[in-house]
This record gives C-alpha cells, sequence and structure tokens, in this order.
C-alpha cells in the first residue's frame, strides 16, 4: 500500500492531523516543519515534494494551521497536485474523497480528489487526536541538498512576542475576547486584567486588529484564529459569521453586550446584557474576593 507522508511538529494540531492520516491503513512517514530553520515554507514545500516522490506517496497531510496551509498551498503550486484545505474527512481510494470545511467552516462540502496524490489540510479542532503509531521520520538530509536559494526567497527573519501571558490562543482552555465595543486600545486593560485572573488567552475581532487595538495574532475568526476552548468570553463583539467561524468551536460562550439583540446571543450560552467597562470588573472584583 503506498505510504502516506505527514508534515509534523509538536503541536495538538498536528496530532489531529496523524489521526486523520491513520485512517488510510497505510505506512506513515513525516517531515518536521522545522527542516529548515528559520521557517521557510517553499523550501519546506520542496522537501515534501522530494520525500513524496521518492516514497510514492499517496497523500500529503499537514495541519489545517497558518504555516499547514502556507506551506501545501506552495507544494500544490509547483506540483499541479489538487489541494483540499481545512478538511475533516478523508477516505482513500483511486480518488481520494474528503469533507471538507467552506465559507469559513458554516458549511461542509464533500468532494473528490481525482490525482496520484492528495494534498490535504486538516481543520484544527476538529478531529480527535487518536493514540496510535508514529510515523517513520525520514532522513531528511538527502532532500535538504535539493534546496534552490529560490525556495529561501521567502523566510522568517524575526518574532514578536505576543502581547499578554503566553498563554496560546489557539490551544488556552479560556479565552475573553473584545470587539468593538471595548475601544479604543486602552480599554483592553480590563480584559487582559480579567484574562490574566482566569489564566486564560486574550481574543478579538477584525475590528480591533483593523483599527491596530490589538495584533492580528490575537483575531479570533475565519481570517484569525480558529479556537476551540473550555470557554469564550465575548465582550463587545456582535457575533459575525466571520467571528463565529473562529470561536464555534467552543465548549462554553458567555456573552457580554450592551444590546440584547446582538447576533451573538443566538449561540451564547450564558449572556449578560449591558455596559461591559461596569461588566468586566464587577466579575474580576469577584474573582479576587475568592483568593
Ligand atoms: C472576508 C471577511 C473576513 C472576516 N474575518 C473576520 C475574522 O476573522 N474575525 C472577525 O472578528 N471578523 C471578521 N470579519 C469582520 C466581521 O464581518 C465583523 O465586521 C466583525 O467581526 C465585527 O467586529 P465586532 O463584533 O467587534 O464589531 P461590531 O459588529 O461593531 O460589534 C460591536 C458590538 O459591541 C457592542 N457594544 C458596544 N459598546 C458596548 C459596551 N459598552 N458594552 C457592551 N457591549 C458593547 C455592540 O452592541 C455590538 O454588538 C471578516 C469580514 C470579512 C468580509
Amino acid at each position: 500500500m503506498a505510504p502516506v507522508l505527514v508534515l509534523m511538529d509538536q503541536s495538538k494540531a498536528s496530532m489531529e492531523t496523524l489521526a486523520l492520516a491513520r485512517t488510510f491503513g497505510s505506512p506513515l512517514h513525516s517531515v518536521r516543519m522545522d527542516a529548515i530553520q528559520p521557517f521557510a515554507p517553499d523550501a519546506v514545500a520542496a522537501i515534501l515534494a522530494h520525500v513524496a516522490d521518492d516514497l510514492n506517496a499517496s497523500a500529503v497531510f499537514a495541519a489545517g494551521t497558518d504555516r499547514g496551509n502556507d506551506v501545501m498551498a506552495r507544494l500544490a503550486a509547483r506540483t499541479g497536485l489538487p489541494f483540499a484545505a481545512n478538511c475533516i474527512g478523508a477516505e482513500p481510494g483511486a480518488a481520494v474523497g474528503v469533507v471538507r470545511q467552506r465559507w469559513g467552516g458554516s458549511l461542509l462540502e464533500t468532494a473528490m480528489l481525482r490525482a496520484p496524490r492528495a494534498l490535504i489540510t486538516v481543520a484544527p479542532h476538529m478531529v480527535r487526536a487518536t493514540e496510535g503509531p508514529s510515523p517513520i521520520e525520514v532522513d531528511l538530509k538527502p532532500y535538504v541538498a535539493q534546496i534552490e536559494p529560490t525556495d529561501l526567497v521567502v523566510q522568517v527573519k524575526g518574532h514578536v512576542d505576543a502581547a499578554g501571558g503566553g498563554v496560546s490562543l489557539a490551544e488556552a482552555k479560556v479565552v475573553v475576547s473584545g470587539g468593538r465595543g471595548v475601544g479604543p486600545k486602552e480599554g483592553f486593560a480590563i480584559i487582559e486584567e480579567l484574562a490574566g485572573l482566569l489564566g486564560a488567552a486574550v481574543g478579538c475581532s477584525r475590528v480591533v486588529t483593523s483599527a491596530g487595538w490589538r495584533p492580528h495574532s490575537d483575531q479570533v475568526g475565519q481570517t484569525g484564529t480558529k479556537i476551540a476552548p473550555d470557554l469564550y468570553i465575548a465582550c463587545g463583539i456582535s457575533g459575525a459569521t466571520q467571528h463565529m467561524a473562529g470561536c464555534k468551536g467552543a465548549k462554553r460562550i458567555l456573552a457580554i453586550n450592551a444590546d440584547a439583540e446582538a447576533p451573538i446571543m443566538q449561540n451564547a450560552d450564558y449572556a449578560v446584557v449591558g455596559d461591559l467597562r461596569q461588566i468586566v470588573p464587577a466579575i474580576s472584583a469577584e474573582i479576587r474576593k475568592t483568593r
């Protein structure tokens, strides 16, 4: 049976990706996302292309993260193979059947990939990570030698530390998020305070990142990070479909909004109607009393 190649790092999204790849029942091989340092998506795509050819892999999987989708789009462009992004299901066969998210996850599409090799990314938080054999890691050295200078044109040149206490937005158990209603920038002090007390990550809507009040790395939604915390506290966020695409994986949503008719109220498990500038500090004060 033709092997399957998986692009891996240490993230939960990679473990979920591995779980879907295992359902193919084929020998699994992996290439590490950090095979090239600093990260260079074209170079990683070049390595995947070489290794997949060498193994005659029937499919290449990666997590549907920013980096995973970036690398796989480049792999598709350089090989001319079809690429199905953000899948939640995949079945092997002469044509590989996939179920993939469209419209920011608001609908699911069933599609067939008719090609010698399927390129698939797996939507984060949608597939349960399973126990199973780890992939055989391919010795990368022979492939690294085939990297061309043009593969290094796009390369990470520096890192900016995320604001806040270092809790990862994608994997936080609790996220406290602010929208236009929190602004301007200084208004986020009460969001950060509550997040700090709860050991939570700070999130926000796109209006907030567009206004420059928070970095893009904090944005939740279709064009931001997709999250699946136990609790999502949405403050001054209306609940546009593009925002909900990023937070509908939350187990519980608490909405704090001045408008009882805001769309987010339809999706909230708990709602507090009122001025967040009073409600959020009041919640923080109550938490402090219990400590
Ligand atoms: C292609 C595309 C992709 C997009 N991707 C994303 C994305 O990834 N993430 C995203 O978030 N958006 C995204 N958007 C934008 C999205 O459509 C909305 O415009 C945006 O989510 C609205 O942000 P908001 O809820 O902060 O602002 P608004 O919609 O203006 O809502 C502000 C809310 O704050 C409430 N409020 C105001 N003052 C207070 C107060 N004092 N106390 C309590 N409540 C108050 C109001 O009642 C209102 O409900 C995208 C749009 C497009 C077209």
